[in-house]
């Protein structure tokens, strides 16, 4: 009910803000609109019905959500192709992480821009039909940066945010910008089907050593009861400033970063609606059945669309 509440008031104060400098008669008619309109908001959305919950529309005006495209479990047990595309994508999140159908490179969401760094090395911005079969992002707001101490590597920083997080519990979204005395990052290369698991994959990714280079990291922290649906502690992708080079990121040392955190208390996802979703095994388990599956099935959808 409090949602409810909460709704009305922001429709109300939509209806304003739309209205500014309106005749009084025009604000009446569509005050009254309005009202139609919110007795359809109260009708379904404090209904029993959630589906309303999750759509485009309902998750921009809430910052602080990290809505996220299928499982990781999916994606390990080789799922690698799914229906969002990058434009529906751009409308639950200006930072994030993920990849692209066929597993096609590492997606790196800065500042509402989608990049894939390919296991070739290049860096490109694809088009917004390009679909992806796991992303995770957020609206961040970035709010009072700090820096992090020089030298740090990964594992030292992680132990140092930590430290810093009021809970354990929660999702965090983060951006670390500035400069890196040297950082390493992987790309997985494209795959055909039959698709193997990704464990298998990451054994052929193509890893890059960076020197003294200028970029930013984005990236979650989850919590550890979210093992399978996202990576428990924490996964950060690269993009250079020169936007030449990018990544999931193995490790780094800092030099001069700044770094920004953004606590998430709203945990959404899009459900997968192909068959290699709806027929995986989960929670993926490497020793079962799940790649033999994967293996086997029959091709749901051209191979190569991405
Ligand atoms: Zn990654």
């Amino acid at each position: 009910m409090t949602r409810c509440i909460f709704v009305m008031a922001s429709l109300m104060s939509c209806i304003d803000a739309m209205l500014p400098g309106s005749p009084q008669h025009t604000r009446r008619a569509l005050g009254k609109w309005g009202g139609l309109l919110l007795l359809a908001v109260l009708t379904v959305g404090c209904g029993s019905n959630p589906a309303i919950v999750g759509s485009p529309a309902d998750a921009k005006p809430h910052p602080a959500v990290l809505t996220q495209v299928s499982t990781l479990d999916a994606l390990m047990g080789g799922v690698y192709d799914g229906e969002t595309t990058l434009a529906q994508l751009k409308q639950y999140g200006n930072l994030g992480l993920g990849t692209f159908n066929t597993l096609d490179g590492e997606m790196v969401v800065v500042d509402g821009h989608v990049y894939q760094a390919r296991a070739d090395g290049k860096v490109n911005e694809p088009p917004d039909s390009t679909q992806t079969p796991f992303a995770a992002v957020t609206f961040f707001q970035a709010g009072k940066t700090r820096p992090a101490a020089t030298g740090l590597d990964f594992a030292r920083l992680q132990q140092t945010l930590d430290s810093q997080l009021p809970s354990k519990n929660l999702f965090y979204a983060f951006r670390l910008e500035g400069r890196f005395q040297s950082i390493k990052v992987r790309s997985v290369p494209r795959q055909s089907r039959p698709y193997p698991i990704l464990p298998d994959v990451v054994k052929k990714q193509a890893v890059f050593d960076l020197e003294n280079v200028e970029g930013v990291l984005v990236g979650f922290r989850s919590p550890a009861f979210a093992k399978g649906l996202n990576a428990p502690g924490y996964h950060l992708h690269f993009l250079s400033k020169d936007k030449q080079a990018g990544g999931h990121v193995l490790d780094f040392v800092t030099d001069k970063v700044e770094v920004a955190t953004q606590p998430i208390h709203d945990f959404r996802m899009l459900l997968p609606q192909d068959q290699d979703f709806y027929t995986a095994t989960l929670p993926f388990d490497p020793s079962g059945d799940m790649a033999r599956q994967v293996e086997t099935k029959p091709l749901a959808s051209p191979a190569g669309k991405n």
